[in-house]
C-alpha cells in the first residue's frame, strides 16, 4: 500500500529517517508551504524565505532522485493551510492511508501529528550525534545535568578529536585560551555570500507580499538555500575564520556583525549540513595545522556539546518547559526589542543586525538581549517568542533550552549554574559598543549612568533569597553588602525609575 511520507521545512535531509524508511517506487513525499507553520510565531522575513526556497530545491533533489513529491506553495489555492491539513489532502489524491514521518522539533507540531486522523508513524530523527535514548542514559540519577560531562561522553561516543582514549592536544577543554577582547579589526570578509537565483527570487517576491509587516529585512537575502551552497558556506568558514574563532568568540563589535562565527546554524537546523561532517571539517583543519586547537576544539564544543546538550534537555523536560518562569519575572518586553529607539548602543545594534540579518552572535543572543531582559525582569515566555521570531536557526529544541534555560534561568537552574547577568562592565570588556554609547559604562549611577550597572543590583537585590547561597554569587552578594547604605539605596531607587520609564513607553 502506498504511505506518504512526511518531510517538514527543517528535514531538508536525503538520509532523513523517513525517507529512509520508505520506498521512492511507490511512496510519495508531501511537502508543503503552509500557513500555520509561517504564522504561529510572526517569523523574520529572512527565516520564511530561506526554509520555503530550500524546501522547493529540495523538493527538486528529491525528485531527480526519482521520488514522487507532492509540493504545496503557500499562494496555492487548495493549500489547507496546516501540516495535518495537507497530509489529508494528499492522503484523499493518492489513496495513502498511512504517515512516515520523522520526529518533529518542537512538541507543538509533534501533537499535531499525533492527532491527526491517519496513521502516523513517528520516526525518531537520527540527524543528531545523540539519541533521546543516549541522552536520558546520561542523563538517569545525575543531580545535576551539567554540559562539560555530557560533551566528554560524546567525545568519547563519537572519537571526534580524540586520541586513543584521550582528548586530542591533552586537555578536554580550552577555554581558558578564548574569550579575548574584541580585536581593533577583523580581517576576514565573513559569511559567504548568495546571489538570489531564480527560486529565491520568486520566494522572495511571495514572502514580501505574503508576510509584509514582520519584523525584519527581506532584502539583500545572500542566505545558502541547498547543500552545495551550504558547504561552501562551511569551507569559507574552516578556510577563513575557523583559526581565530576561539580567541574571538565572546567578542563584539560595534561594525562588525560576523566577526570569526561560521553563521551555519541555521544550515545545520535545516538538515542542509550535517553536525558530524561540521565537526569533521573542523577537526581536520587541526590536524593539517591550519587552525589551532583553542579554536577546533571551542567549535566542536559548540556543536557536539551544547547543539546536542540542548536537544536532550528540550526533549526530556517536556511540552511545559517554554513555559516556566521560576523567578516570576511579568515584564513586558520593551518596544526596543522591535526596533523602537533605545540611547542603548549595545541593544540598539544587536537588535539592528537582527532585524537586518536574522542573526546575531552567542554573546549578543546571551550577554546583551538576554542579559538585560533577565535584569529587567521581563516575562520569559515573552523572551522565547521574540527569539523564536527573530532569528533565522530558531526551532524550539534548540532556542528555548538557550532562552529558557540558560539567558533566563526561568528553569531554575537545569542548564545554567547561575544565572548569566552582567554589569555593563562585561559588556565594555567585550566590546566597542561603550564607546559611543549615550550612557556611561563607568558611572554607576546619577545622570547617564550605565543601566546595566543600575539594573544589575537590583535583580540581585530583588533575588536575594534565592541566589545568596550560590558558592558562585557569594562574590557578589559580598561586594553589593560592602556598599554604603545611602549608596544601594540610590542605585535601587534608579533602577526602579528606570523600569519604570521603560514601562510607561520612554525612550531609554
Ligand atoms: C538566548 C539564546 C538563544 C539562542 N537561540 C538559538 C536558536 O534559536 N537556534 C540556534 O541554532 N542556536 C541558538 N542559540 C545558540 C547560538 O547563539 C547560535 O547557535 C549561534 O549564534 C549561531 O551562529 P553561528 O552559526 O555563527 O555559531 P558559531 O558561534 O559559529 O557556533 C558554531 C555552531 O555551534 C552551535 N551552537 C553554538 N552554541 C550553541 C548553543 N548554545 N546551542 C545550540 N547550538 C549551539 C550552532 O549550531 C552553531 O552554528 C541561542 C543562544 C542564546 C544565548
Ligand atoms: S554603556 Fe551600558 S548601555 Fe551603553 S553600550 Fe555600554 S553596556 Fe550598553
Amino acid at each position: 500500500m502506498r504511505r506518504l511520507v512526511l518531510v517538514l521545512g527543517d528535514q531538508l535531509c536525503e538520509g532523513l529517517a523517513a525517507l529512509d524508511a520508505a520506498d521512492r517506487t511507490r511512496d510519495v513525499v508531501v511537502m508543503a508551504e503552509v500557513r500555520d507553520e509561517a504564522t504561529y510565531v510572526r517569523h523574520h522575513p529572512k527565516k520564511i524565505a530561506f526554509l520555503f526556497a530550500a524546501m522547493r530545491k529540495f523538493a527538486d533533489t528529491l525528485r531527480d532522485a526519482g521520488w514522487d513529491v507532492r509540493y504545496t506553495r503557500l499562494d496555492d489555492p487548495a493549500n489547507a493551510g496546516s501540516i495535518c491539513g495537507e497530509l489529508l489532502r494528499r492522503a484523499e489524491e493518492t489513496g495513502a492511508q498511512e504517515v512516515l514521518a520523522t520526529e518533529p522539533g518542537e512538541w507543538r507540531l509533534i501533537r499535531a501529528l499525533q492527532h491527526c486522523p491517519l496513521k502516523v508513524h513517528l520516526l525518531e530523527d537520527r540527524r543528531f550525534l545523540a539519541s533521546h535514548a543516549d541522552f536520558d542514559r546520561w542523563a538517569e540519577g545525575r543531580k545535576s545535568l551539567r554540559m562539560e560531562y555530557f560533551y566528554r561522553e560524546m567525545r568519547r561516543a563519537t572519537g571526534l578529536l580524540m586520541e586513543g582514549a584521550n582528548p586530542a592536544g591533552g586537555q578536554w577543554n580550552f577555554d581558558h585560551e578564548n574569550r579575548k577582547p574584541a580585536p581593533d579589526e577583523v580581517a576576514i570578509e565573513g559569511p559567504l555570500r548568495f546571489e538570489p537565483d531564480e527560486t529565491v527570487s520568486e520566494v522572495l517576491d511571495l514572502v514580501e507580499r505574503a508576510f509584509p509587516s514582520n519584523f525584519g529585512r527581506l532584502r539583500p537575502f545572500w542566505f545558502a538555500t541547498d547543500r552545495a551552497q551550504a558547504l561552501q558556506a562551511l569551507d569559507r568558514f574552516v578556510a577563513d575564520a575557523l583559526p581565530r574563532f576561539g580567541d574571538y568568540q565572546d567578542a563584539m563589535l560595534d561594525n562588525h556583525r560576523f566577526l570569526y562565527h561560521a553563521v551555519i546554524s541555521l544550515y545545520l537546523n535545516a538538515g542542509l549540513l550535517e553536525p558530524r561532517e561540521v565537526c569533521e571539517a573542523a577537526e581536520a583543519a587541526w590536524r593539517e595545522g591550519h587552525a589551532p586547537i583553542n579554536a577546533v576544539e571551542g567549535f566542536i564544543r559548540q556543536i557536539l556539546g551544547w547543539r546536542e546538550y540542548v536537544r536532550g534537555i528540550y526533549f526530556r523536560e517536556g511540552p511545559d518547559y517554554v513555559t516556566r518562569n521560576v523567578l516570576g519575572h511579568a515584564r513586558a518586553l520593551p518596544a526596543f526589542y522591535w526596533g523602537a529607539e533605545t540611547r542603548m548602543r549595545c541593544l540598539a545594534k544587536a537588535v539592528e543586525q537582527t532585524r537586518d540579518e536574522a542573526y546575531a552572535h552567542h554573546i549578543q543572543r546571551l550577554m546583551v538581549t538576554g542579559n538585560f531582559a533577565l535584569l529587567a525582569g521581563v516575562e520569559p515566555h515573552q523572551v522565547h517568542e521574540w527569539y523564536l521570531e527573530v532569528y533565522a536557526d530558531a526551532y524550539e529544541w534548540v532556542e528555548a533550552p538557550n532562552v529558557i534555560g540558560m539567558s533566563q534561568f526561568a528553569d531554575g537552574g537545569i542548564i545554567a549554574s547561575k544565572p548569566y547577568v552582567s554589569s555593563g562592565a562585561y559588556i565594555s570588556r567585550m566590546s566597542d559598543y561603550c564607546r559611543s554609547c549615550a550612557y556611561s559604562v563607568t558611572k554607576k549611577t546619577g545622570k547617564g549612568a550605565c543601566p546595566f550597572n543600575l539594573l544589575y543590583w537590583h535583580f540581585l537585590d530583588r533575588h536575594r533569597a534565592r541566589f545568596e547561597g550560590n558558592p558562585r554569587m557569594a562574590q557578589m552578594y559580598r561586594t553589593w553588602d560592602r556598599m554604603d547604605e545611602d549608596r544601594r539605596a540610590t542605585v535601587l531607587a534608579e533602577a526602579r525609575d528606570f523600569l519604570d520609564r521603560i514601562d510607561a513607553g520612554e525612550t531609554v
